[in-house]
């Protein structure tokens, strides 16, 4: 079949910039698409930590101001590892230290539709003959609220056919109806159909509305954002869209989370030389501060520290590790109040319970390979990838299940040991007693070391390389362009 031509939008990519998930899925979903024989760019804002990275950019096209609120701003071309990368430079836009989203103290940045806003007016008009560059894609791809709203020009005024991926419903970029016109949309934009959202502009809805195909990043979250239980108030509109929603699992890169060659690990290990996993565990128990106990599994978590990630219904039961008996590792940021309660847990059980709170990419890879089992309690999950992560690393995952940890967690049974799909332990429910329940039962698993080490080789069995996203995202691609025609 031909080969398509793709714009990737994304607001991140590691390692470069980097807040969650989208940062990892823009690395590599374009990577694994141009693999596949796809002319892929990448389309990203020129952060400083890019602009330190790729020094050589060369400047590509001047960009007039096109709108009254966007100001002028110019296409730099660099490359990563043979992807080309269009980076769209704006200083006074996106020259600014830190997280791409919010300022130092956690807000965000006021001018966030401005921000977003040219990086999705710049996505579509690459998809439309105004377009300053001579390469023309076939498809727009936008990534959340920060890029989907280059789907609501590509409707309007004609261009490449669009897609709009959720990686998080939650997040939605909602801002006040001037923007409308501030940004150059069309007045028939603004219907319950277009772009506004009771009274708002919101640059999901309305990717969510205009985009000619939509997908997110499970099949199980597929499902859910239709019910209103998850589907933060999109669910009418996602439901009336549902022959054009599509659910992919996202893929891991496998080369940058491979057990056999981390170059943060204290020793290598893969699923036929497991034995050498135990030194990292002693390594991660000694770098953290932990007691040197063998008699008891180390849980680990990496992650950002919110509500959605459940992490209270871990604290609730935290004071009761010593009981069980196992040990905690903590990583993650996020919700002041969460953040202390894992410091006072720490404090309580000294030697086991351990916390750094900060993002540390190479002790989440430490943490990984040197936990017994990982814990993922989250509310919901769109795709997750450390669950991912975790079976490719020997550390049997304990989730909800929800998203995409139900589409790639098998819980532990005799039925599901038998036929060697078991790879690690569901909680019944999201409650606190759910979570104690799958925990107990981990430890049990792990005491029987026969039994534990054929849960973990029949997770670092599966294969959750891009290969097979990529080509369920070419038949997606190839869905939107018959649309469009
Ligand atoms: P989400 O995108 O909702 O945060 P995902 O599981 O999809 O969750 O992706 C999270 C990614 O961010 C993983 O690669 C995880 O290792 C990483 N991560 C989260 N918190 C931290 C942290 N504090 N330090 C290092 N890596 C982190």
């Amino acid at each position: 079949m031909k080969p398509l031509s793709i714009l990737f939008a994304t607001s991140e990519m590691a390692p470069w910039v980097k807040t969650g998930g989208l940062g990892d899925v823009s690395a590599a979903l374009p990577r694994a698409l141009a693999e596949s024989g796809h002319d892929v760019r990448a389309l990203l804002p020129c952060y400083p930590a890019l602009r330190q990275a790729f020094p050589e950019a060369t400047a590509l096209a001047e960009i007039p101001a096109l709108a009254p609120a966007l100001p002028p701003a110019r296409l730099l071309a660099a490359e990563t590892d043979g992807l080309p990368l269009l980076l769209l430079d704006c200083p006074p836009l996106y020259d600014r230290p830190g997280n791409p989203y919010v300022d130092v103290s956690g807000h965000d940045w006021p001018d966030n539709a401005i921000r977003f806003g040219l990086l999705s007016r710049v996505a579509a008009l690459l998809g439309q003959a105004a377009s300053p560059i001579d390469w023309r894609p076939d498809i727009v791809h936008g990534n959340d609220w920060q890029t989907a709203l280059a789907a609501a020009w590509l409707h309007y005024e004609g261009g490449a056919a669009s897609v709009v991926t959720v990686h998080n419903i939650a997040f939605q970029g909602c801002f006040g109806e001037p923007l409308r016109a501030e940004l150059g949309l069309p007045e028939a934009a603004w219907r319950f159909d277009g772009v506004e959202y009771h009274g708002l502009l919101s640059f999901l809805k309305a990717g969510l509305q205009l985009a000619t195909r939509l997908s997110t990043v499970s099949p199980s979250y597929a499902r859910e954002i239709q019910d209103e239980a998850f589907g933060y108030a999109l669910a009418p509109l996602l439901r009336h869209r549902r022959d054009h929603l599509h659910g992919i699992l996202n893929g891991i890169d496998a080369k940058l989370w491979n057990p056999a060659a981390d170059p943060a690990l204290a020793a290598s290990y893969a699923a036929n030389r497991l034995a050498a996993k135990r030194l990292n565990k002693t390594a991660l128990q000694q770098e953290m501060g932990l007691d040197p106990a063998t008699d008891r599994p180390l849980f680990g978590v990496v992650s950002r520290l919110t509500e959605q990630k459940g992490h209270d219904l871990l604290l609730a039961i935290g004071d009761d590790l010593p009981t069980l008996p196992a040990q905690l590792v903590v990583l993650g940021s996020g919700n002041p109040a969460l953040e202390a309660g894992f410091l006072a847990l720490a404090e309580r059980l000294p030697g086991q319970v351990a916390v750094r709170l900060g993002f540390d990419e190479n002790l989440a890879h430490r943490i990984e390979a040197g936990a017994d089992c990982f814990l993922m309690p989250s509310r919901f999950e769109p795709c997750g990838l450390n669950q991912m992560y975790s079976l490719r690393y020997g550390t049997p995952p304990l989730v909800q299940a929800t998203g995409g940890l139900a589409d790639t967690v098998v819980d532990v049974s005799a039925a599901t040991l038998a036929d060697k799909s078991g790879n690690g332990f569901v909680m019944a429910d999201s409650s606190s007693d759910a979570l104690w329940a799958a925990m107990q039962r981990a430890a049990a698993a792990w005491s029987d070391k026969r039994q534990w080490l054929r849960i973990q080789q029949n997770g670092m069995r599966c294969d959750f390389s891009w290969r097979h996203a990529a080509a369920d995202y070419d038949s997606l691609y190839r869905a939107a362009i018959a649309d469009r025609h």
